[in-house]
């Protein structure tokens, strides 16, 4: 099953996107985790991506699209994948047509979570993760036993730079400006599956088994 899951930061593609992967058994390819590795590693991706995410502001197509064109070609990716977090520019869901179409391949479902903007803004500046494992946390949905470090770990918890208030502001900003035009894209191809992001993780992944297998 090849999917992509659509939603403005905080709508919880993330947390979906991995459960969805111990259900199916395909991998999760989020670019936001690939630019954060890329940006700690302090490659050459990473210096070019950093101060556009430290903005809020999207990384040039150029960047993300060569990522996951590689990426797709890992064998992991075969059987299926989840894209999380790309496409997020008409210019990016085009180029992916492309790549898919090349490799004989084509998406089986867009997943839109839709979560209104107040409760956005809410989940993501309470967002804590850990330095050692980048197990995510939430200061009052889901807190740590112990303040400042992680349960699994002990490592530190930070604030991501981008989960700050204003920032956030300008990545919803970049959500509405040039990835919501996707969900008319996707519609329009008849692949859009629409989910309410509010409400309790179990709920919300229960519709999302009933849109993917209903
Ligand atoms: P995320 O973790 O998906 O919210 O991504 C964090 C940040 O990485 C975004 O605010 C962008 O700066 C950058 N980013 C991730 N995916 C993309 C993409 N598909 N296109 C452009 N920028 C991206």
């Amino acid at each position: 099953m090849n999917l992509i899951l659509l939603g403005p930061p905080g709508a919880g593609k993330g947390t979906q996107a991995k459960f969805l992967v111990d259900k199916y058994k395909i991998p999760q390819i989020s670019t936001g985790d690939i630019l954060r590795h890329a940006v700690k590693e302090r490659s050459e991706l990473g210096l070019r991506a950093q101060a556009f995410m430290d903005a809020g502001a999207l990384v040039p197509d150029d960047l993300v699209v060569s990522i996951i064109r590689d990426r797709l070609t890992w064998p992991d990716a075969s059987a299926g994948f989840i894209l999380d977090g790309f496409p997020r520019t008409v210019a990016q869901a085009d180029a992916l047509a492309v790549m898919l179409t090349a490799s004989g391949k084509d998406i089986d479902h867009v997943l839109s979570i839709v979560v209104a903007e107040d409760e956005l803004v809410e989940r993501v500046v309470g967002r804590l993760t850990c330095k050692g494992c980048g197990r995510g946390y939430h200061r009052k949905f889901d807190p740590p036993k112990n303040d400042a470090v992680c349960d699994a770990c002990s490592a530190e918890l930070y604030q991501r730079e981008d989960d700050r208030e204003e920032t956030m502001r300008s990545r919803l900003q970049a959500y509405a400006a040039q990835t919501a035009p996707l969900v008319e894209y996707y519609a329009a191809k008849g692949l859009l599956r629409t989910v309410n992001g509010i409400g309790s993780i179990q709920n919300i992944q229960a519709s999302i088994v009933s849109v993917l297998e209903g």
